[in-house]
């Protein structure tokens, strides 16, 4: 193992006993981890007279990435038998925790061989990484400037290598800790992320700026000629969601925006004939001016409208007792009096919802001033340098480096946390 490996693979090991201190993971969670060059990936797939800067710009700032691996539905019945909701996805490390014999797990006996990885994280190898080691040193950059680092004999570390050539000469000024990082992103593996995206914007056959706002719950299914024949369903953690002001569960978005891309296939496929939905040769534009003409269009554009100015709460448990299967799940038609027992019983995170949409960061974080210096600086969008996890954490260190309003949304997807154990399982 060259010397970066050996110290992020001590970084790992410390970042996964800082999640199972809070999170009860009963059967083990898989995970590909790698860490290479984003600018060199980039790099290597561009034209190669282009320039670094004009290549990399956009990367270089991105400390790692994750996710599940595999997002499942489970049918209705499967989902009242485990205590589950049968109309989202579940990441498949959620998965594992209900039914960790199932086909889609491959051979449980997990040689290297044969594992299904449940989460797949990137870390970005043109950053200066630091590993903090025990809790004394890590509150302390200098600590680390003259430890670590003045170990390897050097003060900055080149970025951007291709072989030995430094293709720029930055000097590093700001070291970030790979455990906060590995912390952060391993969390985004078991789930915490937003299926909701302007999906649209992703064809280039539709440019007008009114389509281009659309907010979709999930991801359209296209045959394989390309044409949307419907809509995914959105992820877990959507069912805690609600507008900040106004109160409306993004899950009633979801079901009218659905029901309108069903409606719209079931014209389409009237107007032109089509009989199977595999046989489906309609355009993007034809698509979207039939949805144009549902409720599910003006919902979609009704919530793109709203998420410019207010923001998205995540609604999670106070305590395990009061969640323990989907039935327990606030409504939107809950009565006054219910209303006021589920605000004792349930708190709401704040998501960061920035007026300008930012890719892989909106809605997949907490708010990043609303939490900044406190507890919940975990789940916030940016990493934060020259820090270690023990010199961050607030006094109330009962749930470590993830704050409570983490571990509640955890447990409103369904993993058994600190808060208390919540799996459901067929015994
Ligand atoms: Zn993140």
């Amino acid at each position: 193992m060259t010397a970066f490996c050996s110290e992020a693979y001590g970084s790992v090991h410390r970042a996964i006993s800082r999640i199972a201190q809070t999170v009860d993971l009963t059967h083990p969670v898989w995970i590909s981890m790698n860490v290479y060059s984003f600018c060199q990936q980039r790099l290597d797939m561009a034209d190669p007279n282009a320039s670094v800067a004009a290549v990399c710009d956009d990367v270089d700032s991105v400390l790692g990435s994750a996710g599940p691996t595999a997002w499942y539905a489970f049918s209705p019945q499967s989902a009242a038998a485990l205590g589950v909701w049968s109309n989202v996805t579940y990441p498949s490390s959620l998965v594992r925790q209900h039914i960790p014999d199932d086909a889609v797990f491959g051979d449980s006996s997990f040689t290297s061989n044969n594992v299904v990885y449940d989460i797949v994280a990137n870390f970005n190898a043109d950053f200066a990484w630091w590993f903090p080691k025990n809790d004394d040193t890590d509150a302390g950059y200098a600590d680390f400037i003259n430890g670590f680092m003045g170990k390897l004999g050097r003060s900055s570390v080149p970025l951007y290598t291709s072989g030995d050539q430094p293709v720029s000469s930055a000097s590093v000024t700001s070291y970030y800790d790979m455990e906060q990082t590995l912390v952060h992103e391993f969390i985004h593996g078991l789930g915490f992320t937003s299926s909701w995206y302007p999906y649209l914007t992703l064809s280039g056959s539709i440019r007008s700026a009114a389509i281009k706002a659309l907010m979709f719950p999930s991801d359209f299914l296209r045959n394989e000629g390309g044409c949307i024949v419907g809509m995914g369903l959105p992820y877990v953690t959507d069912r805690g969601w609600a507008l900040a002001e106004s109160g409306i569960w993004l899950n009633g978005y979801a079901e009218r925006i659905r029901a309108g891309i069903d409606e719209t296939v079931v014209a389409l496929k009237a107007s032109t004939g089509t009989s199977q939905l595999e046989d489906a040769a309609w355009t993007d534009d034809v698509f979207v001016s039939q949805f144009a003409t549902t409720d599910g269009y003006q919902a979609a554009l009704n919530l793109a409208t709203r998420i410019k100015t207010q923001a998205i709460v995540s609604w999670y448990p106070t305590a395990p007792s009061l969640f323990v299967t989907p039935n327990d799940m606030p409504t939107t038609s809950m009565s006054a009096a219910e209303q006021v027992d589920f605000e004792t019983s349930w708190a709401a995170a704040v998501m960061y919802t920035p007026q300008k949409l930012q890719p892989g960061s909106s809605f997949s974080h907490f708010d990043n001033q609303y939490y900044e210096g406190s507890s919940e600086f975990m789940m916030r969008p940016y990493g934060t340098q020259g820090v270690g996890l023990d010199g961050f954490m607030s006094a109330d260190t009962r749930y470590g480096p993830i704050g409570r309003a983490t571990l509640g949304v955890l447990t409103m997807m369904g993993y058994a946390t600190a808060l208390g154990p919540v799996v459901a399982s067929l015994a």
